[in-house]
This record gives C-alpha cells, structure tokens and sequence, in this order.
C-alpha cells in the first residue's frame, strides 16, 4: 500500500504491518491483517506460538468439542494466517524504534519498516526453577488453572503462591480436585483481604505457610513435592497429584521500555475498547496487555481488534496523505 519518499531506503523491507509475536493474539491478528490485503509480517520469536505450545490439551478454546493439543492450535493458526497471505518469519525481534513513523523494527542485522505495528509478545509464567519442574510440565506441573484444572477431578493439589492470582486459582481448583494446599513462603498473603477470606472458608482449601518447593517429585507424573521451611530449613515431603504454580506473570515489554506507555506492572497500555497505544500507528493485544483474563480465546479477540484497529489507522493515513499530495 505505502510507497513513500521518506522511507529509509537504506533499511530494504517496507511493510504495511508488522506483527511482533506468534501466539493467539500475534495470529489472529494475522489473519484479519492477512485477509485485509496488507500482508503482514509476523516476527515469531523465540517462543514461537506463545505460551499454548506449553499446554497439553485445549478444552476452552471454541470450536474444538473434543479439545485440541495446545501446539497444534498453534500451528493450524499459523497456517490459517499463511493462508491468507501472511509472511511469517521464525526471527527474534532485538531492536524498535517507535519514535517516528515509518516505525523500525530489526531481528539482529536484518530490519523493516512499517507504519502499523502491532504488539503480540505476551506473558511469560514465573516458574520456580526447582528439579523435576520443567520434565514434569503438561504432566502435572502447570501455571494456568482454568486451562488444567479439569484433567484433576478428585485430585489431591498444591498452589504455589500468596498473591490473588493464587487464591483465585486455588478457589478455581476446588471445582474440581478433592484437596488444594497453598504453599506460600511467608506467614502472610500478599492477596486482597476478599480473595484471601475466599480462600480460607472454602473447606477444600489448607495453606502451608513459611515454606517454599524444592522440587517436585515424580517420574511421569507429579506425586509430590518436597517443601523446605523457610523458617526452620528442614525439609518434609507432600504427597500430590499437581503443582500449580501462582507466582506472577512478567509482560514481554522489555523491547518498548522508554518507547511507549507501560502501566505499573509493565504492561502495554492500551485504550480499552481499542488496541491503541500511547504511540499513534502502535497497537498491543493479547496477554502483554492483560493482567486479569489471560486466555487464550481473550488474546485471540484482542488480536482481531487490533489488526482492525491498524486497518482503520493505515486506511485513515492513507487518505490524508492523497489529501496532503492533492493540496500540494
Ligand atoms: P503477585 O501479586 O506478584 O503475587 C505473586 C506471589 O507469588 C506472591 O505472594 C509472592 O510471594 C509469590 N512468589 C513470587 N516468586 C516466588 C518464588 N520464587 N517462590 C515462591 N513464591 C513466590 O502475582 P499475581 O498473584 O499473579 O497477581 C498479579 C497482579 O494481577 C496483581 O496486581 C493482582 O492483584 C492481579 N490479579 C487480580 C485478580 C483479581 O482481582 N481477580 C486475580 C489475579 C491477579 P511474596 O508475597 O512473598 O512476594
């Protein structure tokens, strides 16, 4: 769409939009971009397809009455966006420069331009770092209680944490599992005082206080966890059939820092309803803007907003450069 004398010459890829980000939202938005004629460029980083590729089965996400792997959702999307026209390159995004239009974007020597950008880069789950964690991760070690909780009816589980996203998720579990242990590391919960009282009336619910997991013991399946007391340092077994880990997501901002408004927590902030940013051309969506719904089906939703969104703008700038040009 953009042919425009003030492009970079230096810097060869021109592009309508770029995408920066492959899970639902990165994807989504591709397909609506893709199906808008502005074949996209989708940046798929590191951990190309997001946080789904971590997940087992997918139960929540519509349209799939018999669930789906979480990776292969991840790859029907890509070749849903691809389909439509979508370029989609397996590059790790080291640089923006957000500061004019048209907006840089480089994956270490290589760079584009593009007058639309939109942000996709999600969350990452805090993870303890503690033995038998990642070998037993999708087996019983899991970061997302709506997405795992079902597979745990009867089941005997631990929530590590103490802030609200541990008590909502401890509550959450007792939907389904027969016993849920809070493991926090200090003798007071950092979580609002309405989610903690939640919590401790629910007579599923018992905390261990002052103690922290060493690792999770199992060799295909969680069994248990050793806890370490952060009071006396002694070490005790528990027995469980899963580990929810509560402790934090952090946004994948780093890139943007100093670029473009982050809210208290460093996520992108938007201008809800839209996908607008505090940078006009700029639009966020999905989970690196989301502290409270961080689904996929949400992320997804977003994504279509802000392909949307970017239409609009690069439809809008399109008009009032023939504008400027006619008048010139
Ligand atoms: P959070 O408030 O940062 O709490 C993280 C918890 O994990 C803290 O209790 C922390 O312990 C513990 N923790 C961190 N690292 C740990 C480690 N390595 N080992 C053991 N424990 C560790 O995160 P969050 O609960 O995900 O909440 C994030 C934000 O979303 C908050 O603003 C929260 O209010 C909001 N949120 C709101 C709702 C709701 O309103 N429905 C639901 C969920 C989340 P310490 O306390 O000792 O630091």
């Amino acid at each position: 769409m953009w042919e425009d004398a003030d492009v970079d010459q230096a810097t060869p890829q021109m592009r309508d939009i770029i995408i920066i980000g492959s899970g639902p939202a990165g994807y989504t938005a591709a397909i609506y971009a893709a199906r808008a004629n502005l074949a996209p460029l989708v940046l798929k980083g590191l951990d190309a397809g997001g946080q789904l590729m971590l997940t087992t089965d997918v139960e929540n996400f519509p349209g799939f009455p018999g669930g789906i792997m979480g990776p292969a959702l991840m790859e029907d999307l890509e070749k849903q966006a691809h389909r439509f026209g979508a370029e989609i390159l397996p590059a790790h995004v080291t640089k923006v420069d957000l500061s004019a239009r048209p907006f840089g974007v480089w994956a270490g020597d290589q760079g584009w331009r593009a007058n639309a950008v939109i942000i996709a880069t999600g969350a990452t789950a805090r993870w303890l770092g503690v033995p038998g964690e990642e070998k037993l991760r999708g087996r019983g070690v899991s970061a997302c209680a709506t997405c795992d909780g079902f597979f745990f009816k009867d089941r005997e589980l631990l929530v590590v944490g103490g802030g609200d996203s541990a008590m909502e998720e401890a509550t959450f579990l007792t939907k389904f599992a027969s016993k849920v242990t809070i493991v926090h590391r200090r003798d007071e919960f950092r979580a609002s005082k309405i989610m903690v009282d939640r919590a401790l009336a629910n007579p599923k619910i018992e905390v261990i206080w002052n103690a922290t997991v060493a690792e999770i013991l199992g060799t295909d399946a969680v069994t248990g966890a050793r806890l370490l007391d952060t009071v006396t340092g002694e070490t005790t077994e528990v027995r469980a059939d899963g580990v929810f880990m509560a402790i934090g997501h952090d946004p994948n901002t780093s890139l943007f820092a100093g670029q473009l408004a982050l809210d208290s927590a460093d996520y992108v902030a938007v201008h809800e309803p839209r996908t607008t940013t505090s940078v006009e051309g700029v639009f966020a969506a999905g989970d690196v803007t989301d502290t409270i719904y961080r689904q996929a089906v949400t992320a997804a939703g977003q994504g279509c907003k802000a392909a949307i969104d970017a239409e609009h703008f690069l439809e809008e700038l399109s008009h009032s450069r023939a504008g400027a040009h006619a008048a010139g």
